[in-house]
């Protein structure tokens, strides 16, 4: 039956179709590749530029902490010096003069000039070796004052050294400002302690001069001694005055290698996160800290970066949108061409099909003969070709009427198909009440075996034919089968012998099959074909 042997296909009907497919797929595969190059180039570009204006950013941001440090550093250090070189001065006279020789008026009014002169010098003082005040360039020196107590006093009266000498911050007992103490001891002609030279330096004038750098809201100035005690800082705070910056990452981890450099570190006054330029001033034991904030330094990266990934998600979101799009289409075409072979294989196979019983149509065996008369050619096995002819039929037609005749060729049909053995065999309805049966691989012995199974199928159906002998319907066949030896064989020869023995069983009564002897059948086929015909 037609369901059994599929519908023929040749290139040149399928490929097309399939290479179109194909070509759909690859379109498909493509489309969805390039869009993943696209993003990931998207990403990976804006990646890369991000990571670039980050580094870039801190590279700024160092170059601007190493400049401040710089910069305060040199302030403080020629702040100190002007009052180092004046006390250091005053102490060569007071110590030449003798203390207790000092000109008390002169010597007070050489040093209201020179506080004057110097911006940030809040006073100069001389106290005797037991702490009350000799001299100043304030006006009415307190009768009881007496620093004893202080700590630079206490120090140059048990320490020879002759260096000046800067302590922590304190407050001022004459103005209660708070000061930064530069001292100096003073010593007998004999070498015995004679009292201290006092130079305070205000810390107002640091302050002044920290507010006036142009630093984010975060940022922070420091002015610490070398023992880590903060002198000044900005943003000011006062708590934070005498604070011990000592356990600070940069006094434990940077200073001890290096007197200069750069350190992101969090700072332990305020816990904020800073990229910081520290200095060790040259001359004196001092430390400047200068910090911008990390969050300052991010945050115009930040902005660039959250509007470039805006545009970025944008561009992507679309390039997606597009892509789906693209790809919907590409997947509905697929779908419709799948759809269009299936109608295509449809059609053809109505094309190769006989309406009125179901089996294979002419062009069906057309086909298929040609094709399995190659094959056998190339693989060298037998091909059995079977022709029936429905006996009387035009009989069974007038006496029965013509659609009795049509459903008769259904059973017979039916009968031939339910009768053939194997899924390659072919059965088609060649024309009229004419059957033909293509057996591939088949044998002379088993093609005869089969034409009787199907004249005996067709016997056992038992429908009535009055006006047949037989009383029922039967048929005749003419059977060929084409040997591996035999290479004339085509298409058209077997026919053309399977219709002449199909002649002579009509000839020789009918219900019966016919077939070239099988000593014929080893001579060549068209010649054997004509010689058993020529008995009738
Ligand atoms: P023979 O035994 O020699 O084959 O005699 P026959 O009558 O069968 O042969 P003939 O070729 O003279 O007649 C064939 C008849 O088959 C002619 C036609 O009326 C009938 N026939 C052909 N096709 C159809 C068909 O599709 N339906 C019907 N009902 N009859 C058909
Ligand atoms: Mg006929
Ligand atoms: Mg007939």
């Amino acid at each position: 039956m037609q369901g059994r042997h599929p519908p023929p296909s040749t290139p040149e009907q399928h490929n097309p179709l399939a290479a179109e497919r194909e070509r759909a797929t690859t379109l498909f595969r493509l489309t969805l590749s390039f869009m993943l190059v696209v993003v990931m180039t998207f990403l990976m570009v804006e990646g890369w530029r991000a990571w670039r204006d980050y580094r870039q950013a801190f590279a700024m941001a160092e170059d601007a902490v190493t400049n401040l440090a710089q910069a305060t550093a040199q302030h403080a250090e020629d702040a100190i010096r002007q009052v180092d070189i004046l006390t250091s001065v005053l102490a060569e006279r007071v110590e030449g003069d003798g203390l207790q020789h000092i000109d008390v008026p002169r010597m007070h009014q050489l040093m209201v000039q020179q506080t004057r002169i110097v911006p940030q010098l809040h006073g100069l003082f001389i106290y005797d070796a037991n702490g009350r005040w000799v001299v100043t360039d304030k006006l009415g020196t307190p009768e009881s004052a007496n620093n004893a107590d202080r700590d630079y006093f206490i120090y140059h009266r048990t320490h020879t050294d002759r260096d000046v000498r800067i302590s922590k911050v304190v407050s001022s007992r004459s103005t209660k400002e708070l000061i930064i103490p530069v001292s100096r001891r003073l010593n007998n002609p004999d070498g015995s302690f004679a009292g201290v030279m006092l130079g305070t330096v205000r810390v107002s004038y640091f302050v002044d001069y920290y507010g006036d750098f142009k630093i984010d809201d975060k940022g922070a100035l420091v002015l610490a001694m070398r023992n880590g005690d903060i002198l000044v800082r900005r943003p000011f705070i006062e708590r934070t005055i005498g604070q011990s910056l000592s356990q600070s990452e940069i006094f434990t981890r940077y200073l001890p290698w290096s007197s200069a450099g750069v350190a992101q570190v969090k700072a332990v006054v305020d816990g904020t996160q800073r990229l910081y330029g520290y200095r060790v001033l040259s001359r004196y034991p001092l430390v400047v800290e200068a910090g911008i904030s990390r969050d300052s330094i991010i945050a115009p990266w930040r902005q660039d970066l959250i509007k470039t990934g805006l545009i970025l998600l944008l561009l992507i979101t679309g390039l997606v949108g597009f892509g789906i799009v693209v790809l919907k289409q590409l997947r509905a075409r697929m779908a419709m061409e799948t759809e269009l072979r299936r109608v295509h294989r449809q059609v053809q196979d109505m094309a190769l099909t006989d309406s009125l019983t179901g089996l294979g149509n002419r062009r069906r065996l057309d086909i298929v003969l040609s094709d399995e008369v190659a094959r056998a050619r190339r693989q060298n096995t037998c091909l059995a070709l079977i022709m029936l002819d429905v006996d009387y039929f035009k009989r069974f037609n007038d006496r029965y009427g013509h659609s009795a005749g049509d459903e008769c060729l259904r059973q017979v049909a039916l009968a031939i198909g339910q009768t053939l053995p194997r899924s390659t065999d072919l059965a088609v309805r060649y024309g009229g009440e004419e059957f033909t049966v293509l057996l591939p691989d088949t044998d002379r012995a088993g093609a005869l075996r089969v034409a009787d199974q199907l004249l005996q199928a067709i016997r056992d159906l038992n429908i009535e034919h009055a006006d047949h002998p037989a009383g029922r319907v039967t048929a005749s066949a003419g059977v060929t089968v084409n040997s591996p030896r035999s290479d004339e064989v085509s298409p058209a020869s077997m026919i053309k012998a399977a219709d002449a023995f199909l002649y002579v069983a009509k000839h020789k009564g009918r219900d019966q099959w016919q077939a070239e002897s099988a000593a014929q059948a080893a001579q060549d086929r068209p010649d054997g074909v004509r010689k058993n015909l020529s008995e009738f």
